[in-house]
């Protein structure tokens, strides 16, 4: 039997009319400042559709659209108006940055507090650490959708493939978070076929069009594909779709699947943040 297919869309939609429904009776809104630094054409769409998504959800949000040249220290002073601004819960800076800006430093001016995309390093420790706060938004958006499926996370065997810090260290983490055994692959492991095959989730974060085949895949596995790769304007991801659903048991198509939960997670991150500075005050 093909794969069933796990509708990110429709699972995002779902929460962004939640999330909605929630920010309608506030009198303050969750403000979100999202912030692009030159003119990357796929940063433009991915800012866009934030700011799209806050307007949706009743946000207040604000959108800096910075200069390729600018400077890394007027970056972190803009950083730091918009640290102190009480109209704003969250801050994204749209990555890549341009390579004279340091993008460690610029994650590491973001207030943790504000930091709704989860990757300062505060934030990250916390991930590490076990202790609940901001998760970075496409690895909580992957365990959101294993568990809309239904699938028991707890005992299985995870293969990430991918380690960044944006996609798939975290996305291990959380998943041993909830009692997975997790391997994770990347471009130096030597047998990336046999890795995988020992996987009941398979979670590719490559950015390599169709490097994950059926070979690859165990019987009924279930398979979330986060990578993204553009060609003449159309988007694929890392798993050979459909070549794989003839042996998975649930698989993300690419778009729609996971892309749009990362955006879902942002606002809810926004919502949390804003309720936990509250909370402090
Ligand atoms: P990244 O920083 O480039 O990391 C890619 C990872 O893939 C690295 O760890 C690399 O290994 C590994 N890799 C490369 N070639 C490999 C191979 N042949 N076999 C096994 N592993 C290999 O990318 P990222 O930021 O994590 O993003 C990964 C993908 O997810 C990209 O396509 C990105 O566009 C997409 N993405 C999608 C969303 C979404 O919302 N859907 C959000 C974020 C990212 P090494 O560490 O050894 O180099």
């Amino acid at each position: 039997m093909p794969a069933k297919i796990i509708d990110g869309k429709a699972i995002a939609q779902k929460i962004r009319e939640n999330i909605k429904q929630q920010v309608a009776p506030m009198k303050t809104k969750p403000g979100l400042a999202v912030v692009r630094v030159g003119n990357d054409p796929a940063s433009i769409v991915y800012v866009n559709s934030k700011e799209k998504a806050c307007q949706d959800a009743g946000f207040y949000s604000e959108k800096y659209e910075l200069k390729e040249d600018i400077q890394e220290k007027d970056l972190l002073k803009q950083i730091s108006k918009l640290n102190k601004d009480k109209k704003l819960h969250g801050i994204l800076v749209q990555l890549p940055l341009p390579a004279h800006i340091s993008q460690q430093k610029v994650l590491e001016a973001i207030s943790p507090e504000k930091d709704v995309d989860g990757f300062n390093p505060v934030n990250f420790g916390r991930l590490l650490s076990g202790n609940k706060y901001l998760y970075p938004a496409t690895p909580k958006g992957v365990v959101r959708l294993l568990d809309e499926i239904g699938c028991k996370i707890a005992g299985k065997h995870v293969v990430v493939i991918g380690r960044s810090n944006i996609v798939g260290k975290p996305v291990a983490v959380l998943l041993l978070e909830r009692d997975a055994t997790v391997t994770i692959c990347h471009s130096k492991t030597k047998d990336l076929i046999e890795e995988c095959r020992k996987a009941d989730i398979l979670i590719s974060a490559v950015g390599k069009k169709g490097l994950v085949s059926k070979e690859m895949v165990k019987q009924g596995a279930v398979v979330i594909d986060v990578g993204i790769t553009r060609e003449n304007g159309k988007l694929f991801g890392d798993v050979d779709f459909d070549d794989v659903k003839k042996v998975a048991s649930w698989i993300t198509p690419v778009p729609g699947g996971v892309g749009p939960m990362t955006i879902a997670m942002l606002l809810e991150n926004t919502l949390v943040a804003k309720r936990k500075i509250e909370e402090s005050k």
